[in-house]
């Protein structure tokens, strides 16, 4: 079979649909897969001295949930990330969930204030969301941070009971009033929590009212330790 897809069926999908990065057309590389290397590079990255995260930072010390933070990239409008991150969530687009996970996963896997963490919780969409969409794309963002960091992903502990509006359209009083109280711990995991470093991963963080809602319900419930990650972090 993989002599088939090798040398039969992969040059006749290719030859039909050549591979081209999804950002810029241009025809890829053998090593490439979806994106070029030149748009990877072309990505900006994000560090603890980028003020959005210092921002972002200061209002979890402030609300006292979330103990830390971590991402990759910044999120800048109409910009080719943009569109790379609307392909993952709005497209179908799942193994840029997983590619751009696993560059989330390395940085988490080298930062020592992550270490210990037990798990990794995807940020639940409701499941009315989640059936419209078919995926919840920060459960594929997961699985490549799974690969990276080696930290078992566990995406049953917290439901999301609220099916909230868009935030996009809300400022930041409005988004913490939508999202404030929209999530729960399921009873049969309640027990688990206790005494558990728990990392939750989202696609972007924009305002971070969503991962506070979620870190609230997991403290409220005595876990040890609970951090924020994601792909990028947005102005
Ligand atoms: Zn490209």
């Amino acid at each position: 079979m993989i002599f088939l897809q090798k040398y039969l069926i992969y040059p006749i999908r290719d030859f039909i649909y050549p591979p081209v990065c999804i950002t810029c057309n241009q025809l890829l590389r053998d090593h490439e897969m979806r994106i070029c290397s030149k748009c990877w590079n072309s990505f900006t990255l994000v560090d603890r001295s980028q003020p959005t995260w210092i921002q972002l930072k200061m209002k979890f010390d402030m609300e006292g949930f979330v103990k830390d933070i971590n991402s990759c990239y910044l999120f800048e409008k109409e910009g080719k990330f943009q569109e790379v991150i609307h392909l993952l969530k709005y497209q179908g687009m799942k193994t840029l969930g997983i590619m751009l996970g696993q560059e989330l996963g390395k940085r988490i896997a080298t930062d020592p204030s992550f270490c210990g963490a037990d798990y990794l919780i995807p940020i639940p969409l409701h499941k009315l969301k989640q059936r419209e969409r078919g995926y919840n794309q920060s459960e594929y963002i997961c699985k490549g941070v799974l690969a990276a960091s080696g930290i078992p992903v566990h995406d049953s502990i917290i439901h999301r009971k609220k099916y909230t509006q868009s935030q996009t359209q809300l400022n930041l009083q409005e988004r913490i009033e939508n999202v404030g109280d929209a999530f729960e711990v399921n009873q049969r995991f309640k027990s688990l929590v206790p005494g558990k470093s728990f990392i939750l991963v989202d696609d972007v963080i924009t305002t971070g009212s969503t991962i506070n809602a979620c870190a609230k319900e997991l403290i409220n419930l005595n876990a040890h330790n609970v951090f924020a990650a994601s792909v990028a972090l947005a102005q």
